[in-house]
């Protein structure tokens, strides 16, 4: 899918090195794997013996860091990276992450994956309590419940587990002390995190395992939801006090859509996923065609299921322009056909005169659907049958991405039938809310924005708009 689409807010990398080691790098390699989940801004902090150093600003890893900014870092043995989509709190430089923290007790550097979804409450209270805020975004928040927990306890690891019991929602988050690395993740695992360790005795934490093959480190096992995870010169160490208290809801849509294909998370291959549910969708969706084919990148894989299994050949349908980047705009409304044109280009071989089947992972408001409908029949397709390797977005998401607002979603206002009309296609078939589980072959995930079945609170939407204005107001 491009444009339009359902963003991801984060990737986050960590590397504890028992020797001093260019983990800078490490760390630059990683945040590139990870690119995908995040391109408005990026940072790194590295950890020399006890002293931090750090370079974070807006842009992708490639335009933040050029040698020079890598060079000035210093070998160390620890260090954190982020790369950020930023929603709530906008996309400010003040917000860029790793956050770092100088407290009574020492320093620490914070990057975060997910949305804490009583971060109003927790705002309002502490705020009460005369904090104040450099950021608008909720990592400060866990970033301060964690430093206040470290005055009560004897060490960074107990904070954290002090601080896990004040937050709600969504959170895989890499923290560095002066002299330990660790990770946590919620106790439902709506994101993932992953850790493995190079054949030198480097522990890498990172978003997915795509990142730890990219520094060549080999997979351990996922952070379990809950996991308190600590790397230290004292070995490592797991606190399970949160694990099993919740049912698991990793995000569905990280397997349909986020993660990137080559990854696997919580031991399931995304590209497999992905795979399974073009198969269910030509289960579910049967229709006569003469080929099939994908809409860069996410559909591809899901288009080679639904070939698999009807038997109809797969083609490749468009080439991707992969030198656009996000900053990429077109000067007027009117042109906005011309820059799908540019980005998406239809292979009119693949499809003149053909009935052609369009896989794709999502549609969220239908304009970038029906733009890729209309090129494929300038291109000549005689028939199109629109495949949708999700079910469709009815709701809002309080963990982690930016499905917020039910008035843009098209499948909210539209019956199946009438969005085919309104994209232009002949057909259209989504992948029914019922057979996610066969995706990952187990029925423990969350899928709120396609059911509405929330697992915490849901935050008040009064309160969740009055919180946005309010701290977009700051941000002005
Ligand atoms: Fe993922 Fe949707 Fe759940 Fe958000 S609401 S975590 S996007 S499945």
């Amino acid at each position: 899918m491009i444009e339009e689409k359902i963003h991801e807010e984060c990737g986050v990398f960590g590397v504890y090195s028992p020797t001093n080691y260019g983990v800078a790098r490490d760390v630059y390699y990683g945040l590139y794997a990870l690119q995908h989940r995040g391109q408005e801004s990026c940072g790194i902090v590295v950890n020399d013996d006890g002293l931090f150093f750090s370079h974070k600003d807006l842009g992708q890893v490639s335009n933040v860091f050029d040698s020079e900014e890598l060079n000035r870092l210093p070998d160390g043995n620890m260090a954190v990276g982020h790369v950020r989509y930023g929603t709530t709190g906008g996309n400010s430089r003040r917000n860029t992450q790793p956050i770092e923290v100088n407290h009574q007790k020492g320093k620490l550097a914070l990057a975060h994956n997910g949305n804490i979804s009583n971060a109003y409450d927790l705002r309002n209270e502490l705020e009460l309590g005369g904090a104040i805020f450099h950021t608008t975004s909720d990592t400060e928040i866990i970033a301060y419940i964690l430093t206040r927990e470290r005055l009560k306890t004897p060490s960074i690891e107990k904070a954290v587990l002090e601080c896990m019991k004040y937050l709600e929602g969504a959170y895989s988050l890499v923290m560095m002390s002066a002299t330990k690395l660790i990770a946590a993740r919620d106790p439902h695992g709506y994101r993932p995190l992953c850790y493995g360790i190079t054949d030198d005795g480097r522990y890498i934490i990172a978003s997915e395992t795509c990142a730890l093959e990219a520094v060549g480190a080999k997979l351990v096992r996922d952070v379990r939801p809950g996991e308190v995870i600590v790397f230290s010169e004292d070995g490592t160490t797991s606190y399970t006090d949160y694990c099993n208290k919740e049912n698991g809801q990793i995000c569905i849509f990280e397997y349909i859509y986020f993660a990137r294909p080559d990854s696997v998370i919580d031991g399931i291959s995304v590209h497999s996923a992905r795979v399974k549910a073009g198969e269910i969708l030509a289960r579910e969706h049967e229709v006569e065609a003469d080929v099939v084919v994908g809409v860069p990148d996410s559909g591809l894989d899901a288009a080679l299921g639904y070939s698999r299994y009807s038997g109809i050949p797969y083609g490749i349908g468009f080439i991707k322009n992969k030198y656009i980047g996000r900053t990429f705009i077109s000067p007027t409304q009117d042109e906005r056909n011309s820059q799908v044109k540019i980005k998406l280009n239809p292979i009119s071989s693949t499809v003149k005169g053909k009935r052609v089947i369009l896989v794709d992972d999502s549609i969220v408001r239908g304009t970038t659907s029906g733009r890729i409908v209309k090129l494929l029949r300038d291109a000549g397709a005689k028939e199109i049958h629109m495949r949708i390797s999700s079910p469709p977005f009815t709701n809002p998401c309080y963990y982690g991405t930016d499905i917020d607002s039910k008035d843009k979603l098209i499948a909210c206002h539209h019956s199946v039938e009438q969005i085919a009309k309104i994209i232009g296609a002949d057909s259209l078939g989504y992948l029914p809310i019922e057979s996610l589980g066969e995706l990952v072959g187990h029925e423990n995930y969350c899928n709120a924005c396609f059911s509405g079945n929330y697992a915490t609170k849901i935050p008040e939407v009064v309160n969740k708009n009055r919180f946005e204005k309010r701290l977009s107001e700051r941000d002005e």
